[in-house]
Formats: structure tokens, C-alpha cells, sequence
């Protein structure tokens, strides 16, 4: 007999798998709920950063650090030179080179021919209305902190305006030049976090930060935003950054009570705190939602596809929520 097995479990086996081989252990994940289409993008890499900017540039700071956002098409550049130098080519060869290639994935697609998707219902903590009561008010509690956050200055607005923005190939890559981020990326600073000489910052008070408790976790508004209501989901423990299948629901969750969210997980070592487990959220559509994507196996209601014709190679888990 066949097991069915949902969205967290098929999302979860493919995060395993991928976790397990050193040619697609960096992983990045996206989630997003939109027009009844709850999706995982989950994008595979071996390396963090591209080999064109350092030979360009000569530099480990004046480089493109792809993380989610820019495995999704959204690349964001801190220094004016790396904005100019950063355009269709160059931006399609940096994200080709850090993604995991076809023949590096060819384990997935056999385990994908092999594999029956089969999707079954799954108890998720819904809003009012749907199953369960559990979370209501999360999208009113998250745009409160977010709206006192910028009031009392805690939440950077400035990063957020006077942002230029290049588009190529119908808007599957956009290139921002963001100067007012550049203090916070530094490579110094990343590397003092990795090695512990930092305090974290998730653990440590913040003047002016808000913490709202959810499911486990403590959201906050990021204090350096890049998007519209960006916030971070912090695990209440201060522990290692992983994902799992416990993990992945908490992101479904979250989508599933504020739909016009994504929910964001950067694997190691391509985030900047490493030391604790945390999410990122946004109010914010990203060019890989827009790509073209081909069936690889599914059953109507659940699928797995991949994207045709983006820059990295992209796993894509898709079911219908009605
Ligand atoms: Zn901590």
C-alpha cells in the first residue's frame, strides 16, 4: 500500500535528503501561501559566494552573499560599484556558480521517479473560521510591533527608502542598491558572530525591540529591514541553526494565519547569526514566484516541480489549500 504524505512530509524528506549530500547541503527555503497555493521553494547550494565577484573585485566584502532572497531572484547589493557591476550576466553567472548543478541534483530526481507524491490532509493551527482557533490575530500582532517599531525608532526606516532597483529578463532578476545595509553585512562583523565574540543579538536586550511570543517562537520586527513588515521569528531557545519537519510546519503556520506574508529559513553557513535559530518574514512577493515551473512528480493536489529557465536551481512543493 502506498503512504501518503502531505506538504510537511514531502517538504521534510526533500530538506533530509538534500542536508545529506555535500553537493547540496546549504539550503535555502521559502514559503508562501498565495491564491490557495501553498508553496515551499527549496534551493539547494554547495558553496556561499560566487567566484565572478571575488576575481571581479578582489575583495570578500565588495561581493553579492546570496541568500534566500537572492537564490530568489532579488539580489542585494550594499556598495555602488557592486550594484553597477551586478547586472543580467553577471548576476546569472554568480547565482549559476552557487547553486547546485543538474548533474549534483541528479540524485534528487531519482529519488523523485521513485517516490509516489501523495498528498493527505494535514491538521494545521489555522485562524477562526478554518480548523482551530489557535492564532487569530497573528497578522494584527505582527503589523502592531512593526508599526511601534518604527515609531520609536527601533526599526531602521531609512533602509527602506531611497532604494534603487534594476530589472532583468521580465523581472526574474532584480537587483537593489541598498547603501544604508552596509555596516550590518560586513564581513568582520559576520565572522566575529560565527566565532562567538559577538553577542547575540536575538538573547541580548535591544532598546526599543517588542517581542511577540508565537508557537514556540518570539517574533520581532528586524531593526534592518529590506522588504515591507520585516521581522524575525526566533526560536525561545538559544540553539544551533537547523531545519527540520517541526521547523517547516512553524513556517507553514505561519503563512497559513497571515497569508500576505513569506517566511524565509537561510541555512548555514549562509546567514549572518548562525548561533540561533531563526526565521525571516516579509510582506513581499519574490521573483521566483513568478517562474515557470515543470511537474516532476505529484498526484492532482500535491506536486514537486522544478523552475525552468531561472538562475538556480530551484525545488518547488506545491498543494492546494481549500
Ligand atoms: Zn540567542
Amino acid at each position: 500500500m502506498e503512504k501518503k504524505m502531505g506538504f510537511v512530509e514531502t517538504v521534510g524528506n526533500l530538506v533530509n535528503l538534500l542536508l545529506s549530500n555535500e553537493k547540496t547541503k546549504i539550503i535555502n527555503v521559502i514559503v508562501a501561501c498565495r491564491n490557495h497555493r501553498l508553496r515551499a521553494f527549496l534551493f539547494p547550494r554547495w558553496t556561499r559566494l560566487p567566484k565572478n565577484y571575488i576575481d571581479h573585485f578582489h575583495d570578500k566584502d565588495k561581493t553579492i552573499k546570496p541568500g534566500s532572497s537572492e537564490m530568489a531572484g532579488l539580489v542585494i547589493t550594499v556598495d555602488k560599484d557592486v550594484f553597477e557591476f551586478s547586472d543580467d550576466k553577471n548576476v546569472r553567472e554568480a547565482l549559476n556558480y552557487v547553486s547546485s548543478s543538474e548533474e549534483d541534483l541528479k540524485f534528487v530526481d531519482e529519488y523523485l521517479k521513485d517516490k509516489k507524491i501523495k498528498d493527505k490532509s494535514e491538521n494545521f493551527n489555522l485562524p477562526s473560521g478554518r480548523q482551530g482557533l489557535k492564532f487569530p490575530f497573528l497578522a494584527e500582532k505582527v503589523d502592531t510591533l512593526w508599526k511601534k517599531g518604527i515609531k520609536n525608532g527601533f526599526v531602521r526606516e531609512e533602509c527602506l527608502k531611497g532604494i534603487e532597483t534594476k530589472s532583468y529578463e521580465d523581472g526574474l532578476i532584480e537587483v537593489q542598491y541598498n547603501g544604508r545595509r552596509k555596516s550590518i553585512v560586513s564581513f568582520s562583523l559576520v565572522e566575529k558572530r560565527k566565532k562567538g565574540e559577538e553577542e547575540c543579538p536575538y538573547c541580548s536586550y535591544e532598546k526599543g525591540r517588542e517581542d511577540y511570543p508565537w508557537n514556540g517562537y518570539i517574533i520581532s520586527a528586524n531593526p534592518y529591514p529590506y522588504y515591507d513588515h520585516h521581522i524575525v521569528i526566533v526560536n525561545e531557545k538559544h540553539t544551533y541553526q537547523f531545519i527540520d519537519k517541526n521547523e517547516i510546519r512553524i513556517m507553514v503556520e505561519f503563512v497559513l494565519n497571515a497569508p500576505e506574508y513569506m517566511v524565509v529559513y537561510n541555512g548555514p553557513p549562509g546567514t549572518t547569526i548562525l548561533s540561533h535559530m531563526h526565521f525571516q518574514a516579509g510582506i513581499h512577493s519574490l521573483p521566483v514566484e513568478r517562474a515557470k515551473t515543470r511537474v516532476l512528480s505529484g498526484d492532482g493536489n500535491l506536486t514537486v516541480s522544478k523552475l525552468v529557465g531561472f538562475p538556480t536551481r530551484v525545488f518547488v512543493v506545491e498543494k492546494i489549500i481549500v
